[in-house]
């Protein structure tokens, strides 16, 4: 049996993790369980999946989890990202998921890689501003990084097995969200609850707004530039409505290789899990009905309409902090979205501004990723006026 800590645990993939683990009883234990300030929710998880370290950042959330499960022998509850990074490097943990939010992922993923963990990585966020240290440190340290992301898990289903100079170009898949097929005047004025409404995933808030602005495909550009050793030139984006091609590749000889299957993150998250074993899954998870789809639409995104994904590829190119500062101008200008304290339009304006008055630093190591994200999330605050 192998052993995992989950970090993220109360979140939309981590408590789909925890579904993979009850659906295979005894393929492996958790060592950890972190989450940000949901006591409730981790107090039961901690008591069904039994973890020896449980960790919530919030230090408030942590002070009342203690008590709660002061019953529970030889439980350590941790706070902050010192708890993080122990539950990220516990002995004897073989694999660590890493399903947080947000940028807050980097520290921990590092010292998960160091103490020679292999990483199933749905974190999209620490790979974009830290691919360049990651990559580097999972070749060094002999771990497996195993994409979690369903287009990055696709893609590496269809990549297996070939050398990579077969690689001509990837075709990263994108339903193109709730408003998809929209003209930039008609998103003046969408809300925080327009913009949830997504048409075929189900999954937390960020990612959602990330998706309906396009956001989430920039980042995952991105990422699939460090996870596959990409050039920015051979990743193209593809609007693709039905959400059932989750990934192409296109090989040297013209050949295209894709992995289908309906919208369910259950399945990128076991192959994460049981590389390179494909466990059967039961009756009651959906497949496609080839007889019953019907159709695949492909399109070129409107970059007109979301100008994220050119800010996303200017980044990229640019490399150095310059992903940061995308990343984490959208971070806090989502943030100010869902509080409806700014408009939807200016995601992509408060980004592209924070971008224009970085000065960009080549290769950033730690601190000067994380000061690049405080400088953008100031910047965004000032203009926006919050
Ligand atoms: P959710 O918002 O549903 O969950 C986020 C998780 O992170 C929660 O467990 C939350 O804890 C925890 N968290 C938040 N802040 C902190 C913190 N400071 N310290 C520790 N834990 C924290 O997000 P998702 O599950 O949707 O997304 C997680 C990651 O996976 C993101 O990077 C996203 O881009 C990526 N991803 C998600 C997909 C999806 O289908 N959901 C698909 C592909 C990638 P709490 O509940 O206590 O706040």
């Amino acid at each position: 049996m192998k052993t995992i800590a989950i970090l993220g645990s109360t979140g939309s993939i981590g408590t789909q993790t925890l579904d993979i683990l009850r659906e295979y009883p005894g393929r492996y234990r958790v060592s950890a369980l972190a989450a940000g300030r949901n006591d409730r929710l981790l107090e039961e998880q901690i008591r069904e999946f039994k973890p020896s370290v449980a960790v919530l950042y919030d230090e408030e959330a942590a002070a009342r989890l203690r008590p709660a499960v002061s019953d529970i022998p030889g439980l350590k509850v941790l706070s902050g990202m010192d708890g993080l990074i122990e539950a990220a490097t516990l002995p004897g943990t073989d694999m660590v998921l890493t399903a947080v939010v947000g940028m807050i992922g980097i520290r921990p993923t590092i010292a998960a890689i160091n103490a020679g963990k292999d990483i199933a990585l749905a974190n999209k966020e620490t790979l974009v501003c830290a691919g360049h240290i990651i990559m580097p440190l999972i070749k060094e340290k002999g771990v497996s990084l195993y994409p979690v992301d369903s287009e990055h898990s696709a893609i590496f289903q269809s990549l297996n097995g070939e050398p990579k100079e077969r690689l001509s170009k990837i075709w990263l898949t994108c339903s193109g969200g709730p408003f998809r097929g929209k003209k930039r005047s008609e998103l003046e004025h969408v809300t925080a609850a327009d913009a949830l409404r997504h048409p075929n995933w189900s999954m937390g808030k960020k990612i959602t707004i990330d998706s309906a602005s396009m956001v989430n495909k920039g980042l995952e550009v991105m990422e699939a530039h460090w996870l596959f050793d990409a050039s920015y030139e051979q990743i193209k984006v593809l609007i693709h409505p039905q959400s059932v091609v989750h990934s192409m590749v296109e090989y040297a000889d013209g050949a295209v290789i894709a992995q289908l299957g309906v919208p369910d993150m259950r399945l990128p998250i076991q192959y994460a899990l049981f590389y390179p074993d494909r466990l059967p899954a039961g009756e009651e998870r959906p497949r496609v009905d080839f007889y019953k789809l019907g159709q695949l639409d492909f399109s070129e995104p409107d970059r007109e309409s979301f100008p994220a994904l050119d800010l996303a590829l200017k980044a990229g190119l640019s490399g150095g902090s310059l992903p940061t500062v995308f990343n984490a101008a959208n971070e806090e200008a989502v943030a100010l979205f869902l509080q409806g304290r700014i408009s939807f339009l200016s995601i992509s304006e408060l980004i592209a501004s924070a971008m224009e008055a970085h000065n960009n630093t080549a290769d950033p190591d730690v601190d000067t990723i994380l000061a690049a994200e405080a400088e953008a999330r100031q910047r965004v605050r000032e203009k926006a006026g919050t």
